[in-house]
């Protein structure tokens, strides 16, 4: 019952001048995987074009950020009420990119994910892993206490809207991805807590995402397990080309 999602994340990757090309060549695709759900998140300044090209096709424009209030004097910042007026439908909010280099705690990913559900925006919310606990028993109480920090305030009847992408920060543009049986145990571990916080029926309408070195070649052993919804990719999502061979993977 939960469709598989493909989502490109292209940081801060693309010109404007290649976001047509990219999201023509894509779209031409798509019709052949009717079953699999496709975004693609860009940097601000591409949202515009972005959202204007994948008009009329399947695929659903993202975000790669967001503050927290709707309108007001926060030089530099993206409203998600803008982000909502332009036709973004997703914004990926927590990525470890952010949390890491630019210092987003839990409380801020929080506050950015109720302003995006308060615009009717899907929130993305990236859960990561400290790298220093991964080898410890410890380190799901880390992806836990992250999950549950970041979901403060929202209830049963907002959170099948929700979309959790766990992404350990080792596997993050390394080229390693986690092996596909520790990637299920992981996001069992998350849908057993979503299922406490919000009943069994709610979290099994959740779609969680694998993001971390996804390639066309250990693609299928992700999407294959149970609890493996979708995935969140980077670096292999820049082409084309590859985009839609994890498309057809995950169709
Ligand atoms: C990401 O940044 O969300 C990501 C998964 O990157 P990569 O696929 O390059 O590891």
């Amino acid at each position: 019952m939960r469709r598989p999602i493909v989502i490109a994340n292209w940081k801060m990757n693309k010109l404007p001048g290649e976001v047509t090309s990219y999201i023509k060549d894509v779209a031409g695709q798509l019709d052949k995987f009717p079953n699999v759900d496709t975004v693609l998140a860009g940097q601000d300044v591409l949202l515009t074009s972005m959202v204007t090209a994948a008009e009329g096709t399947s695929i659903k424009i993202g975000a790669e950020n967001v503050y927290w209030e709707d309108r007001g004097a926060y030089t530099g910042e993206t409203s998600p009420a803008a982000l909502a007026n332009l036709g973004v439908s997703y914004v990926i909010i927590g990525h470890s990119e952010r949390r890491n280099y630019f210092r987003e705690t839990d409380e801020m990913v929080n506050l950015k994910v109720l302003a995006t559900l308060r615009n009717g925006l899907a929130p993305i919310i990236a859960i990561d892993e400290n790298i220093q606990l991964v080898s410890s028993d410890d380190h799901m109480h880390w992806v836990v206490n992250q999950l549950i920090e970041s979901l403060k305030g929202i209830d049963e009847t907002t959170a099948a809207q929700l979309m959790l992408a766990y992404e350990p920060t080792q596997a993050i543009g390394s080229g390693q991805a986690m092996n596909a049986e520790n990637v299920q145990k992981s996001l069992h571990i998350m849908r057993a807590t979503l299922a406490d916080m919000y009943g069994a029926e709610v979290a099994a309408q959740i779609r969680i995402l694998y993001g971390g070195s996804v390639r066309p070649n250990n693609a299928f052993a992700l999407l294959s397990q149970p609890d493996v919804d979708g995935v969140l990719v980077g670096d292999a999502a820049l082409d084309a080309a590859t985009f839609v061979e994890l498309v057809q993977l995950a169709e």
